[in-house]
């Protein structure tokens, strides 16, 4: 599949995140090249491929799907509004390419099911964008949890908020319209942060949400979730109670309590991480290397695709999550606890 240790990569939706953060963070990779941009013309595709020395060609949508240049590419990068990761996966299995998805999965877990079933069926390598997971200060924070050092887990309380109303008051701002956004616009979107790196961290699954949430502002009027409060039971007996909101103080953090000590991930998803460990009247801040959570991620994706590692953030860990996420929105309508 990949001929000289370099993975070539389509990045599809030329978007913010695509155009500002993921072709220099690919550019910055040590295994990875943008060689092809997919958009919604061809066009604004050759426009922005004309910008990166790596890239060959400019395609749009429809000639992707037909599988124009497909020799010119490994693997794809998926960055458009969650509803639309599907299709573009099921056309990159069908040609054989591996895919790296953005969070979350898609909109709904029966969607995100049918992505992982078409990567199964092709065989292809499914990794969902988890940038928390490659993230150093993070993984340091996983293996001293697993290593004791805050004794055993026994809740977490976590933050995501960003004050987006400006931004997400635009008519033509996906994330507010659940056709191309899924069940909600801030747990979809970045409460999935505080609840996926909280999984990670712990090693553990998911199996129970309550949540109340609200949305007053009239932007948010199609959403249920302008501010949102929401609790999680894992598989291990410990509880993460967190908060995320899309117009609000930009505010991130993860506290993990066990019964010797704690960890605090402050800054913790906004592209800054730091962790602070205490046990019981000594805490230090740990000297992490800071690095562009997403270089490291693509160069974790492209290690996964060459080597035929087992890949993290699966398909299937995207799923779950998907099924939580819609079990908060289920929660925070009826009011009830919602077990998965
Ligand atoms: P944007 O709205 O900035 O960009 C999405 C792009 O998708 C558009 O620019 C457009 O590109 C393309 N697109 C295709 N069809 C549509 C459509 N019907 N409506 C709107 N856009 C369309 O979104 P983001 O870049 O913020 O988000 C994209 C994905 O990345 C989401 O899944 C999001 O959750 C994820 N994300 C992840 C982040 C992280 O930290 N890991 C941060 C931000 C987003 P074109 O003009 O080329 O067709």
């Amino acid at each position: 599949r990949v001929s000289d240790g370099t993975v070539r990569i389509a990045v599809i939706g030329l978007g913010w995140w695509t155009v500002d953060q993921a072709i220099p963070a690919i550019g910055a990779s040590e295994l990875c090249e943008t060689t092809v941009t997919v958009s919604s013309t061809s066009e604004k595709a050759k426009r922005v491929a004309a910008g990166v020395e790596t890239a060959t060609h400019g395609l749009s949508y429809d000639e992707f799907h037909a599988g124009e240049a497909a020799d010119a590419y490994d693997a794809v990068y998926i960055c458009s509004p969650n509803a639309l990761h599907l299709p573009y996966a099921r056309t990159a299995a069908e040609l054989g390419k591996a895919v790296l998805c953005e969070k979350p999965i898609e909109a709904s877990s029966e969607r995100g099911q049918a992505m992982v079933d078409a990567c199964d069926e092709a065989g292809v390598p499914l990794i969902v964008g988890y940038r928390m997971h490659t993230e150093p200060a993070i993984r340091r924070a996983r293996k001293l949890i697993r290593d004791g050092v805050i004794g055993d887990p026994v809740h977490a309380i976590g933050t995501n908020s960003q004050a987006m109303l400006e931004l997400i008051s635009d008519p033509n701002q996906w994330r507010l319209d659940p056709e191309l956004a899924g069940p909600g616009a801030t747990v979809t979107d970045i409460g999935i942060y505080p609840l996926n790196t909280c999984r990670f961290l712990l090693d553990s699954d998911p199996v129970a949400a309550q949540a109340f949430m609200q949305s007053s502002h009239d932007a948010f009027e199609q959403v249920p979730d302008e501010h949102a409060s929401f609790m999680v039971e894992f598989d291990d007996g410990t509880y993460l109670a967190a908060t995320a909101s899309q117009n609000a103080q930009a505010t991130t953090s993860l506290r993990i309590v066990g019964t010797k000590g704690e960890i605090l991930v402050e800054p913790a998803f906004h592209m800054e991480t730091e962790i602070r460990v205490t046990r019981g009247d000594v805490s230090v801040t740990l000297d992490t290397p800071q690095v562009n959570q997403m270089t490291e991620l693509f160069d974790y994706a492209a290690d996964r695709i060459l080597t035929d590692a087992p890949i993290g953030p699966d398909g299937e860990h995207g799923v779950l999550d998907m099924r939580l996420i819609e079990a908060i929105y289920e929660a925070g309508e009826s009011g009830r606890a919602v077990t998965l």
